[in-house]
């Protein structure tokens, strides 16, 4: 059987931050806040995963108020929920997600950002699709206050 899932993720984006995204250090001199590492794109995808499998939001496998979390690197949650979808018997068709960001430009990055998360669910990077875009300079994105991400995925169960 075959399922879908959506995630959307924001995340605020402040001086002093690292700025991972799609589980890559990015250069840029503001980074995304949060209780994690705050890693938006992988938040997104974590979400549509646990969406397809109807296992919840990520915010309910990993509270942001317990302390074992905090800075955590967010491949690792990514691999924790991969993990559960295959405790449930799912696999991992593919991944399509779009990252909302004014700057800095995420184009270059993109396959860096497939070699890195491919693996982590278990598929080929021609199996991740990663996009970006602007928002025109309007709204939060396009005032460059936080960054957003959206993704889909299919998962199958055997
Ligand atoms: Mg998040």
């Amino acid at each position: 059987m075959t399922r879908i899932g959506m995630g959307f993720d924001v995340h605020r984006l402040v001086p002093d931050r690292p700025l991972w995204l799609g589980g890559i250090l990015i250069p840029h001199e503001l980074g995304l806040l949060g209780h994690s590492d705050a890693d938006v794109l992988i938040h997104a995808i974590c979400d549509a995963l646990l969406g397809a499998a109807a296992l919840g939001d990520i915010g309910r496998h990993f509270p942001d108020t317990d302390p074992a979390y905090a800075g955590i690197d967010s491949k690792l949650l990514l691999s924790h929920v991969v993990s559960l979808l295959a405790h449930h018997g799912y696999t991992i068709s593919n991944i399509d997600a779009t990252i909302c960001a004014e700057r800095p430009k995420i184009g270059p990055h993109i396959d860096h950002i497939k070699q890195t998360l491919a693996p982590l669910m278990n598929i080929p990077p021609t199996a991740v699709n990663v996009k970006a875009t602007t928002t025109e300079r309007l709204g939060f994105t396009g005032r460059e206050e936080g960054i957003a991400a959206y993704a889909v995925a299919l998962i199958n169960q055997a």
